[in-house]
Protein backbone atom coordinates (compact mmCIF):
# COMPACT_ATOMS: atom_id res chain seq x y z
CA UNK A 1 0.00 0.00 0.00
CA UNK A 2 2.73 2.79 -0.34
CA UNK A 3 2.13 5.71 -1.82
CA UNK A 4 -1.07 6.19 -1.57
CA UNK A 5 -3.48 8.82 0.25
CA UNK A 6 -6.86 9.51 1.13
CA UNK A 7 -8.45 12.40 2.19
CA UNK A 8 -9.25 12.54 5.96
CA UNK A 9 -11.97 15.03 7.61
CA UNK A 10 -12.84 15.56 11.07
CA UNK A 11 -16.12 17.32 11.30
CA UNK A 12 -15.97 18.58 15.03
CA UNK A 13 -18.59 21.31 16.74
CA UNK A 14 -16.31 23.83 16.00
CA UNK A 15 -13.80 23.43 13.32
CA UNK A 16 -13.76 20.86 10.29
CA UNK A 17 -10.37 19.65 10.05
CA UNK A 18 -9.25 18.21 6.39
CA UNK A 19 -5.59 17.03 5.49
CA UNK A 20 -4.27 14.42 2.64
CA UNK A 21 -2.66 11.90 4.96
CA UNK A 22 -0.30 9.11 3.71
CA UNK A 23 -1.21 5.54 4.07
CA UNK A 24 1.84 5.14 6.75
CA UNK A 25 -0.16 8.44 8.34
CA UNK A 26 1.83 11.06 7.37
CA UNK A 27 0.44 14.30 6.96
CA UNK A 28 1.08 15.98 3.80
CA UNK A 29 -1.22 18.93 3.87
CA UNK A 30 -3.89 20.18 6.45
CA UNK A 31 -6.23 22.86 6.32
CA UNK A 32 -9.44 23.86 8.33
CA UNK A 33 -12.88 25.77 7.97
CA UNK A 34 -15.90 26.88 10.42
CA UNK A 35 -18.06 24.33 10.92
CA UNK A 36 -20.83 26.93 11.48
CA UNK A 37 -22.88 23.92 12.92
CA UNK A 38 -25.37 26.53 14.84
CA UNK A 39 -26.65 27.18 11.03
CA UNK A 40 -27.88 23.59 10.34
CA UNK A 41 -27.00 21.02 8.29
CA UNK A 42 -27.41 22.34 4.89
CA UNK A 43 -24.48 25.19 6.03
CA UNK A 44 -22.02 22.62 7.78
CA UNK A 45 -22.10 20.57 4.14
CA UNK A 46 -21.09 23.60 1.88
CA UNK A 47 -18.76 23.96 4.49
CA UNK A 48 -17.24 20.52 4.10
CA UNK A 49 -17.48 20.95 0.22
CA UNK A 50 -15.63 24.12 0.48
CA UNK A 51 -12.69 22.59 2.65
CA UNK A 52 -13.08 19.43 0.20
CA UNK A 53 -12.39 21.64 -2.66
CA UNK A 54 -9.58 24.01 -0.90
CA UNK A 55 -7.87 21.20 -0.33
CA UNK A 56 -8.17 19.48 -3.64
CA UNK A 57 -6.91 22.47 -5.58
CA UNK A 58 -4.11 23.88 -3.36
CA UNK A 59 -2.53 20.40 -3.82
CA UNK A 60 -3.14 20.32 -7.51
CA UNK A 61 -5.55 17.15 -7.31
CA UNK A 62 -7.65 17.16 -10.28
CA UNK A 63 -5.77 14.98 -11.60
CA UNK A 64 -6.78 12.88 -8.40
CA UNK A 65 -3.30 10.76 -8.92
CA UNK A 66 -3.21 8.35 -6.07
CA UNK A 67 -5.89 9.71 -3.92
CA UNK A 68 -7.82 6.72 -3.09
CA UNK A 69 -10.43 8.12 -1.40
CA UNK A 70 -11.82 10.52 1.67
CA UNK A 71 -12.45 9.52 4.78
CA UNK A 72 -15.35 11.23 7.06
CA UNK A 73 -15.37 11.00 11.30
CA UNK A 74 -18.02 12.30 12.89
CA UNK A 75 -19.70 12.31 16.34
CA UNK A 76 -23.05 10.51 16.83
CA UNK A 77 -24.30 7.77 15.26
CA UNK A 78 -23.05 6.86 11.88
CA UNK A 79 -24.70 4.21 9.53
CA UNK A 80 -21.46 3.45 7.79
CA UNK A 81 -22.71 1.33 5.08
CA UNK A 82 -25.35 3.68 3.82
CA UNK A 83 -22.80 7.08 4.65
CA UNK A 84 -25.73 8.43 6.64
CA UNK A 85 -25.23 10.60 10.03
CA UNK A 86 -27.79 10.86 12.11
CA UNK A 87 -28.36 13.54 15.26
CA UNK A 88 -24.54 14.21 15.84
CA UNK A 89 -25.12 15.69 19.70
CA UNK A 90 -22.76 18.35 18.47
CA UNK A 91 -24.58 20.15 15.52
CA UNK A 92 -27.99 21.40 15.76
CA UNK A 93 -30.88 20.78 13.53
CA UNK A 94 -29.50 17.57 12.48
CA UNK A 95 -31.66 14.37 11.72
CA UNK A 96 -30.62 12.31 9.01
CA UNK A 97 -28.33 13.62 6.28
CA UNK A 98 -26.58 10.95 3.89
CA UNK A 99 -23.54 12.62 3.62
CA UNK A 100 -21.93 9.77 2.11
CA UNK A 101 -23.87 9.98 -1.40
CA UNK A 102 -23.47 14.00 -0.63
CA UNK A 103 -19.39 13.97 -0.94
CA UNK A 104 -19.35 11.18 -3.60
CA UNK A 105 -21.67 12.73 -5.95
CA UNK A 106 -19.77 16.58 -5.41
CA UNK A 107 -15.96 14.80 -5.86
CA UNK A 108 -15.70 11.32 -7.24
CA UNK A 109 -13.92 9.71 -4.32
CA UNK A 110 -15.36 7.08 -2.66
CA UNK A 111 -16.41 7.99 0.68
CA UNK A 112 -16.38 6.30 3.90
CA UNK A 113 -17.89 7.81 7.04
CA UNK A 114 -18.22 6.47 10.98
CA UNK A 115 -18.19 7.74 14.52
CA UNK A 116 -15.33 9.73 15.10
CA UNK A 117 -14.79 6.98 17.88
CA UNK A 118 -14.41 4.02 15.78
CA UNK A 119 -12.00 6.78 13.54
CA UNK A 120 -9.80 7.04 16.11
CA UNK A 121 -9.29 3.40 16.75
CA UNK A 122 -8.70 2.25 13.48
CA UNK A 123 -6.34 5.43 13.70
CA UNK A 124 -4.44 4.07 16.13
CA UNK A 125 -4.40 0.75 14.86
CA UNK A 126 -2.47 1.93 11.89
CA UNK A 127 -0.59 4.64 12.75
CA UNK A 128 -0.44 4.72 16.58
CA UNK A 129 -0.16 2.90 19.72
CA UNK A 130 -2.48 -0.19 18.50
CA UNK A 131 -0.18 -1.59 15.67
CA UNK A 132 0.61 -4.57 17.63
CA UNK A 133 -1.77 -5.53 19.18
CA UNK A 134 -4.59 -7.99 17.82
CA UNK A 135 -7.28 -6.35 20.09
CA UNK A 136 -7.57 -3.39 22.26
CA UNK A 137 -10.51 -0.51 23.38
CA UNK A 138 -9.87 2.76 22.21
CA UNK A 139 -11.48 5.21 24.82
CA UNK A 140 -11.55 9.19 24.01
CA UNK A 141 -11.98 11.17 26.49
CA UNK A 142 -13.26 14.45 25.88
CA UNK A 143 -16.59 16.58 26.50
CA UNK A 144 -18.16 13.06 26.28
CA UNK A 145 -16.19 9.61 26.44
CA UNK A 146 -16.59 7.53 23.31
CA UNK A 147 -14.93 4.38 22.80
CA UNK A 148 -14.12 2.18 19.84
CA UNK A 149 -13.73 -1.59 20.10
CA UNK A 150 -10.63 -3.38 17.62
CA UNK A 151 -11.44 -7.06 17.75
CA UNK A 152 -9.11 -9.24 15.74
CA UNK A 153 -8.24 -6.07 14.01
CA UNK A 154 -11.49 -5.44 12.99
CA UNK A 155 -14.15 -2.91 14.32
CA UNK A 156 -16.78 -4.61 16.54
CA UNK A 157 -19.70 -2.57 15.75
CA UNK A 158 -22.62 -4.93 17.35
CA UNK A 159 -25.82 -5.80 16.19
CA UNK A 160 -27.00 -2.03 15.12
CA UNK A 161 -22.98 -0.31 15.08
CA UNK A 162 -23.90 1.25 18.39
CA UNK A 163 -21.34 -0.49 20.01
CA UNK A 164 -18.15 0.91 21.98
CA UNK A 165 -20.01 3.42 24.32
CA UNK A 166 -18.18 3.00 27.03
CA UNK A 167 -18.90 6.57 28.35
CA UNK A 168 -22.27 5.04 29.30
CA UNK A 169 -20.79 1.76 31.90
CA UNK A 170 -22.21 2.51 35.06
CA UNK A 171 -20.21 2.35 37.74
CA UNK A 172 -22.24 3.31 40.59
CA UNK A 173 -25.83 2.53 41.00
CA UNK A 174 -26.46 6.08 42.65
CA UNK A 175 -24.04 7.57 41.05
CA UNK A 176 -24.46 11.24 39.17
CA UNK A 177 -26.87 12.23 36.43
CA UNK A 178 -25.97 11.64 32.98
CA UNK A 179 -26.49 13.16 29.75
CA UNK A 180 -28.08 9.61 28.49
CA UNK A 181 -30.45 9.51 31.35
CA UNK A 182 -29.18 7.06 33.46
CA UNK A 183 -27.22 7.32 36.52
CA UNK A 184 -23.61 7.17 37.73
CA UNK A 185 -22.13 6.25 33.82
CA UNK A 186 -18.35 6.48 33.49
CA UNK A 187 -19.03 9.81 31.44
CA UNK A 188 -20.73 11.71 34.61
CA UNK A 189 -17.26 11.41 36.68
CA UNK A 190 -14.46 11.93 33.74
CA UNK A 191 -16.40 13.91 30.79
CA UNK A 192 -15.24 17.12 30.71
CA UNK A 193 -18.19 19.22 31.58
CA UNK A 194 -18.95 16.69 34.90
CA UNK A 195 -15.31 16.73 35.87
CA UNK A 196 -15.52 20.59 36.10
CA UNK A 197 -18.72 20.79 37.57
CA UNK A 198 -17.87 18.32 40.30
CA UNK A 199 -14.04 20.15 41.17
CA UNK A 200 -15.90 23.42 40.82
CA UNK A 201 -18.49 22.03 43.88
CA UNK A 202 -15.17 20.57 46.19
CA UNK A 203 -12.89 23.91 45.26
CA UNK A 204 -15.08 26.21 47.42
CA UNK A 205 -14.26 23.95 50.46
CA UNK A 206 -10.09 24.18 49.27
CA UNK A 207 -9.05 27.16 50.29
CA UNK A 208 -5.09 26.54 49.63
CA UNK A 209 -4.55 24.94 46.00
CA UNK A 210 -2.58 26.84 43.75
CA UNK A 211 -5.68 26.15 41.38
CA UNK A 212 -7.24 29.33 42.81
CA UNK A 213 -4.24 31.68 41.76
CA UNK A 214 -4.54 29.78 37.63
CA UNK A 215 -7.78 30.36 37.34
CA UNK A 216 -7.69 34.23 39.12
CA UNK A 217 -10.14 33.06 41.93
CA UNK A 218 -12.84 33.14 38.89
CA UNK A 219 -14.09 29.51 39.43
CA UNK A 220 -15.79 29.49 35.60
CA UNK A 221 -11.68 29.67 34.17
CA UNK A 222 -11.70 26.31 35.93
CA UNK A 223 -10.52 23.39 32.80
CA UNK A 224 -8.51 20.10 32.71
CA UNK A 225 -5.83 21.86 31.42
CA UNK A 226 -5.29 24.12 34.60
CA UNK A 227 -6.20 21.30 36.93
CA UNK A 228 -3.26 19.37 35.14
CA UNK A 229 -0.94 22.72 35.37
CA UNK A 230 -1.43 22.86 38.83
CA UNK A 231 -0.39 19.05 39.32
CA UNK A 232 2.75 20.44 37.41
CA UNK A 233 3.77 22.45 40.08
CA UNK A 234 2.91 19.67 42.52
CA UNK A 235 0.13 20.80 43.88
CA UNK A 236 -1.28 17.91 46.35
CA UNK A 237 -5.26 18.38 45.25
CA UNK A 238 -4.82 19.50 41.88
CA UNK A 239 -2.61 15.64 41.67
CA UNK A 240 -5.08 14.16 43.88
CA UNK A 241 -8.19 15.36 40.96
CA UNK A 242 -5.71 13.37 38.29
CA UNK A 243 -5.30 10.04 40.46
CA UNK A 244 -8.74 9.96 41.03
CA UNK A 245 -9.97 10.66 37.37
CA UNK A 246 -8.10 7.55 36.50
CA UNK A 247 -9.35 5.45 39.01
CA UNK A 248 -12.76 5.93 38.18
CA UNK A 249 -11.62 5.24 34.44
CA UNK A 250 -9.71 2.07 35.52
CA UNK A 251 -12.97 1.19 37.15
CA UNK A 252 -15.21 1.48 34.22
CA UNK A 253 -12.10 -0.64 32.14
CA UNK A 254 -12.05 -3.32 34.64
CA UNK A 255 -15.77 -4.23 33.79
CA UNK A 256 -14.86 -3.81 30.17
CA UNK A 257 -12.24 -5.92 30.46
CA UNK A 258 -14.30 -8.84 32.22
CA UNK A 259 -17.05 -8.56 29.61
CA UNK A 260 -15.12 -8.86 26.30
CA UNK A 261 -11.65 -10.02 27.62
CA UNK A 262 -9.92 -7.68 25.98
CA UNK A 263 -6.87 -6.12 28.05
CA UNK A 264 -5.29 -3.21 26.40
CA UNK A 265 -6.89 0.30 26.69
CA UNK A 266 -5.48 3.34 24.62
CA UNK A 267 -6.84 6.84 26.03
CA UNK A 268 -6.75 9.69 23.40
CA UNK A 269 -8.23 12.59 24.01
CA UNK A 270 -8.72 16.18 25.76
CA UNK A 271 -8.61 14.58 29.30
CA UNK A 272 -5.36 12.33 28.76
CA UNK A 273 -3.63 15.04 28.20
CA UNK A 274 -3.11 14.55 32.21
CA UNK A 275 -1.22 11.66 30.90
CA UNK A 276 1.21 9.38 32.71
CA UNK A 277 -0.13 9.91 36.53
CA UNK A 278 -3.78 9.24 35.08
CA UNK A 279 -2.80 6.47 32.70
CA UNK A 280 -0.98 4.64 35.52
CA UNK A 281 -4.19 5.26 38.21
CA UNK A 282 -6.00 3.65 35.79
CA UNK A 283 -3.83 0.72 35.11
CA UNK A 284 -3.68 0.26 38.88
CA UNK A 285 -7.26 0.09 39.54
CA UNK A 286 -8.03 -1.56 36.36
CA UNK A 287 -5.54 -4.32 37.65
CA UNK A 288 -7.18 -4.32 41.06
CA UNK A 289 -10.96 -4.57 39.90
CA UNK A 290 -10.05 -6.87 37.04
CA UNK A 291 -10.91 -10.99 37.70
CA UNK A 292 -7.98 -13.11 38.34
CA UNK A 293 -6.76 -13.94 35.01
CA UNK A 294 -6.73 -10.69 33.35
CA UNK A 295 -4.86 -8.59 35.79
CA UNK A 296 -1.38 -9.37 34.75
CA UNK A 297 -2.37 -9.14 31.19
CA UNK A 298 -4.17 -5.30 31.62
CA UNK A 299 -2.50 -2.22 29.94
CA UNK A 300 -3.65 1.14 29.80
CA UNK A 301 -1.58 2.83 27.28
CA UNK A 302 -1.80 6.72 25.81
CA UNK A 303 -2.92 7.21 22.07
CA UNK A 304 0.36 8.18 19.88
CA UNK A 305 -1.84 10.09 17.75
CA UNK A 306 -2.31 13.92 18.89
CA UNK A 307 -3.67 16.93 17.83
CA UNK A 308 -4.27 15.73 14.38
CA UNK A 309 -5.57 12.46 15.36
CA UNK A 310 -9.13 13.18 13.70
CA UNK A 311 -7.74 13.68 10.26
CA UNK A 312 -5.27 10.81 10.92
CA UNK A 313 -7.75 8.32 12.18
CA UNK A 314 -11.05 9.20 9.21
CA UNK A 315 -8.07 8.95 6.85
CA UNK A 316 -7.41 4.96 8.46
CA UNK A 317 -11.33 4.59 7.72
CA UNK A 318 -10.06 4.56 3.49
CA UNK A 319 -7.58 2.41 4.14
CA UNK A 320 -8.72 0.02 6.28
CA UNK A 321 -11.96 -0.39 3.79
CA UNK A 322 -9.13 -0.97 0.76
CA UNK A 323 -7.18 -4.02 3.03
CA UNK A 324 -10.39 -5.61 3.26
ZN1 LIG B 1 -24.64 7.92 30.43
Amino acid sequence: MKNKYAIGVDIGGTNIKLGIISSLGKIIKKTMVDTMGEKGPDVVVSQLKKGISELIQKNNLNGRGKITGIGIGCAGTVNQEKGIVENPPNLAGWDRVPLGSIIRKEFGFNVFIDNDANAAALGEMHFGAGKKFKSFIMVTLGTGVGGGIISNRKIYRGDFGAAGEIGHSVIDFNGPKCNCGSFGCIEAYVGNHYLVKRIQGEMKSKTDTKIWDLINYDIEKLNPRVIDEAAQMGDEYAKSIIVQTGEYLGCALASIANILDISTFILGGGVAGFGEPLIKAAQRKAAERALIPLRKRIKVLPAKLKNDAGIQGSSALVFYRMDK
